[in-house]
């Protein structure tokens, strides 16, 4: 392709994406692709010849838009919303036009640079603590997901439990087994960590909740107390600010008291809900994490930030790097040598790594923290006026808190009833939310944090689901 041929389809694929978004609602918001309909479209091997870019286009509009669902369209709420703005995607497409790789700071100084400067923007933003600023003991870096920087968190924690004889001699040289600790609400990424660090779901102390659905910092100080006595070594607590389930919020402060008195890691997962941090008004949700060893949250939940982008911050670099950092001589040079650079490549597993910074600096210069507060503000005011609708309707229940922008809820007539409401919810490709279990009862999940929901989606969505109901 020549910069000229470049330029005509980027025009046209830019267009194409605008088209899109304009004429977003007018696509079923979940798929309705039979499995196998999008692969019997396609030839089963690669073109021998190149192919016209018109020819791509084409198929991109006939093959693959109907096998999308439409995460930013209005009527998105499933799991947790998944950003996609406009400043998003420019960043996104800056990243790929440049195709830096950087893993080093010699192999793309801006791309290092800029993303410990993004990091501390985010930081002060949520008002996250002095030791998380690269200024400080910590700092910031940009993983693919909330689900490798848990990973990363639970190999620094065994390596400080281990004193590194953990990355060293292996797991089994220790004549002590680690245990840890989340709640029974956690997320599933934290049991794949702890597998893939190689410390074995069996080490896992599920917490109970208590009526919110949060932690209960008493059966964490007993479950550790029992372990110590067993000869145990408490290693990490998973606090999670914002669970899956629920968007419960673990109390970190009183969490961290336990970690305190036993040194354990504290790592806070606030995936969704650290978003909600932005907001002065909210702020309390991450009370607590100033005791915090590791936070994670993803701006490409609900901070409009496109996948992949997720802020995990350290208190003690060291404390990761020291578990992450191996140097062999191909890598050598003198920046790294004189210690007076950051080599993220030593803040996460894969060695490679793209230059997201360029996302979240577009989307935090073109949008400012004025009107992300604002979008974010608009979401949690929908929340609760979908909350209030429930509530007013004998035939529903609220079944959980809703501290941020999701609604837990059901019919009372079981889970047969809500089963059928949600099935003809989501197959009239008007809406798309998705349920959960809380205390064993069937419960309906209602997300809102899709860019573009106004309060008439979302009214509209109650009146589907009222007349679904019997
Ligand atoms: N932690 C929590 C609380 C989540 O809700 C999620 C996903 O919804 C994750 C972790 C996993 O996020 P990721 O897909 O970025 O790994």
């Amino acid at each position: 392709m020549t910069p000229e041929e470049f330029r005509s389809a980027g025009r046209d694929l830019v267009d194409w994406i605008a088209d899109y978004w304009e004429r977003i609602e007018e696509f079923p918001v979940r798929s309705q692709v039979e499995p196998g309909w999008v692969t019997a479209q396609l030839p089963t091997r690669a073109p021998q010849e190149g192919e016209p870019f018109e020819a791509v286009l084409r198929d991109l509009t006939d093959i693959v838009l109907p096998g999308v669902t439409h995460w930013q369209a209005p009527g998105f709420h499933a799991n947790f919303n998944s950003g996609g703005s406009a400043p998003s995607v420019l960043g996104e497409l800056a990243a790929a036009g440049l195709g830096v790789q950087g893993m080093l700071w010699i192999t793309s100084p801006a791309a290092t640079e800029l993303e410990t400067v993004v990091m501390d923007w985010l930081a002060d933003l949520l008002g996250l603590p002095e030791p998380f600023f690269s200024t400080s003991t910590g700092g910031g870096v940009i993983q693919d997901s909330a689900s490798s920087a848990t990973l990363v968190a639970i190999l620094a924690a065994r390596e400080r439990a281990t004193q590194g004889r953990g990355n060293a001699d292996g797991l089994p040289s220790l004549d002590r087994p680690l245990t840890v600790y989340a709640s029974e609400h956690a997320h599933s990424s934290f049991e794949k960590g702890v597998r893939a660090a190689g410390i074995g779901s069996g080490s896992i102390r599920a917490v109970p909740v208590d009526h919110t659905f949060a932690m209960d910092p008493d059966r964490l100080r007993e479950m550790v107390e029992a372990d110590l006595a067993a000869g145990a070594v408490p290693t990490i607590v998973i606090a999670n600010v914002g669970t899956t389930s629920s968007t419960a919020i673990d109390p970190v402060a009183a969490i961290a008291d336990v970690c305190e008195e036993f040194g354990i890691w504290l790592h806070v997962d606030a995936a969704l809900a650290g978003s909600a941090a932005v907001l002065p008004e909210l702020r309390w949700i991450i009370d607590g994490a100033e005791r915090a060893d590791s936070f994670v949250m993803n701006p490409h939940k609900w901070l409009l930030v496109n996948m992949d982008c997720s802020a995990f911050w350290v208190a003690d670099k060291h404390a990761l790097t020291s578990a992450l950092s191996i140097n062999p001589e191909y890598l050598r040079q003198a920046a790294t040598e004189s210690g007076s650079v950051i080599d993220y490549r030593d803040w996460q597993l894969p060695l490679g790594r793209r230059f997201r910074a360029l996302k979240l600096w577009f989307v935090l210069r073109m949008f400012g923290a004025e009107e992300i507060r604002r979008i974010v503000r608009e979401h949690i005011r929908l929340t609760a006026l979908f909350a209030s609708w429930v509530e007013a309707d004998p035939d529903f229940e609220v079944t959980a808190p809703y501290p941020v922008n999701l609604v837990c809820f059901r019919h009372v007539g079981g889970q047969e009833i809500n089963e059928r409401i949600m099935d003809t919810v989501n197959e009239s490709g008007e809406a798309f939310f998705t349920h959960t279990v809380l205390e064993g009862e069937y419960t309906l999940r209602m997300a809102i944090g899709a860019e573009r929901t106004e309060e008439h989606h979302v009214r509209k969505v109650w009146d589907l689901i009222r007349a679904a109901a019997p």
